[in-house]
């Protein structure tokens, strides 16, 4: 992370403790971000969360050491302050008479954010299970802690004494690396569960790739996309209600309120176009029909160190074109699943997506390809591409615990990427990072494109 300084000329709400008196004031700020847009984006939500309203910005982000404040006490003292809180503010203000200045200060917001009411709702939300089966209806009423990433072959096969390691709910909050992702070890029963089926649909309809490795026929493939969907579903549905929840909570004016409502529609829109995959896919299991699926299916003969199962639509592809845009909420996403699967000797790495998303995602698979034919490492490629955008993961303690610390940390700063809410997405984020880590060989692909 580097320390990037910026100010803004701002006034202060109506909720501000120093309303009465200040007219408007110099805002500095000094934060920890990857690049400077993304210590932009905070620096704002920061200062308007803390009662003021941006004026104008006065210095554009630079990246600073510390070396620079060496002279200025005050500059010191908040410099050294970010390095362990993240970020650091403060305000110099001038009176309403314009006779005085005030400061410098730090500023104590009027609203703080209820983090045990958020957990407690997200907690109500995860636990309240619903059966998503395409046939499900009120009779389903015995729902199951179901594993959206096969159980029995894959995460048994990486766990140690019953445990693996995931992506932690819980941001590291150590000096050193404030606000990465870090991954934290857990039984593997609570590893990729949600309360998303009743045990009889469970059982009946993933039969066939939970008994049986993936050999692949179209049925299987079918199944493991849809089970990636609708885990996706569910989560989204939950984040939808705690936002709304929240957002009822939050007073007007603050920066908290645009940053829910953002997260909001953009999780709603996601959802809407989640729904209408769902229902394509619902479907084709109604009629037994899995003609419409397509697939590639990378397949290694080495021993897997990690299980996942995730979806995304796709926006940049493997060589940093765009794909489609997800910023506009008027058009129909294409949507690609992928997923570790076990096969009859090895694993593999399956993307699937239905006919009807072919568009989006053939371009992706064929930028897959074009990178492997300019030499770059499939199992590189394919590793960054879940580390990236998957959180539904599971590592085998055996390769985590042997992994040097240096390689540790790049992979959470990767996966921080994508967790990160004030950096958006890169278009070259699958173009590299991550090199010569997972060592995945994959010798063989089949898929059915066309
Ligand atoms: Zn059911």
């Amino acid at each position: 992370m580097k320390t990037y300084y910026l100010q803004f000329r701002v006034i202060p709400t109506a909720s501000n403790e120093h309303h009465n008196l200040v007219e408007g004031a110099l805002a500095s700020c000094w934060v920890l971000e990857h690049d400077a847009q993304a210590a932009y984006a905070q620096a704002d939500f920061f200062i308007r969360k803390s009662d003021w309203r941006i004026e104008k910005i006065a210095e554009y982000p630079v990246e600073v050491t510390r070396e620079l404040f060496l002279e200025r006490d005050i500059g010191l003292e908040q410099f050294d302050k970010a390095q362990k809180e993240g970020f650091a503010f403060v305000y110099v203000g001038w009176s309403r008479d314009g006779k005085t200045t005030a400061g410098p200060f730090i500023q104590n917001p009027s609203f703080r954010f209820e983090i045990s009411r958020f957990l407690a709702k997200q907690k109500e939300l995860s636990q309240s299970g619903r059966c998503l089966h395409f046939d499900g209806s009120h009779r389903c009423n015995n729902i199951i802690n179901a594993h959206s990433i096969q159980k029995n072959q894959s995460l048994a096969s990486i766990a140690q004494d019953g445990h693996v390691y995931k992506p932690s709910t819980k941001f590291s909050t150590t000096k050193a690396n404030k606000g990465r992702l870090i991954y934290e070890k857990c039984g593997i029963n609570r590893v990729s569960t949600f309360l998303g089926f009743c045990k009889r649909h469970d059982n009946e309809l993933f039969e066939t790739i939970d008994n049986y490795p993936l050999l692949p026929t179209d049925q299987q493939v079918f199944l493991y996309a849809y089970r990636s969907l609708c885990r996706e579903l569910f989560v989204k549905e939950n984040a939808l209600k705690l936002f709304e929840d929240q957002l009822s909570n939050v007073p007007d004016e603050n920066s908290i309120k645009d940053l829910l409502h953002g997260t909001k529609e953009g999780t709603s829109f996601g959802l809407v176009n989640l729904k209408q995959h769902k229902s394509i896919y619902d479907e084709s299991l109604r009629e037994k029909s899995y003609f419409k699926i397509r697939y590639v299916l990378f397949i290694s003969k080495q021993k897997p160190f990690m299980a996942f199962s995730g979806l995304l639509y796709p926006e940049f592809d493997f060589m940093g074109r765009n794909l489609q845009n997800l910023g506009d909420h008027q058009q129909k996403l294409d949507l690609i699943t992928f997923c570790s699967a076990p096969l009859d000797s090895g694993w593999g790495v399956l993307f699937a997506w239905h006919e009807s998303s072919s568009k989006s995602c053939v371009d992706f698979m064929r930028s897959l390809a074009t990178m492997m034919h300019e030499g770059k490492q499939l199992g590189d490629l394919l590793f960054r591409m879940v580390i990236s955008s998957c959180e539904n993961l599971a590592i085998a303690p055996e390769w985590w615990d042997d992994l040097p610390q240096e390689q540790k940390e790049k992979i959470e700063s990767k996966a921080s990427l994508m967790a990160n809410i004030f950096s958006e997405t890169k278009q070259s984020y699958l173009i590299e990072g991550l090199e010569g880590i997972a060592a995945w060989d994959f010798e063989s692909i089949i898929d059915n494109m066309k």
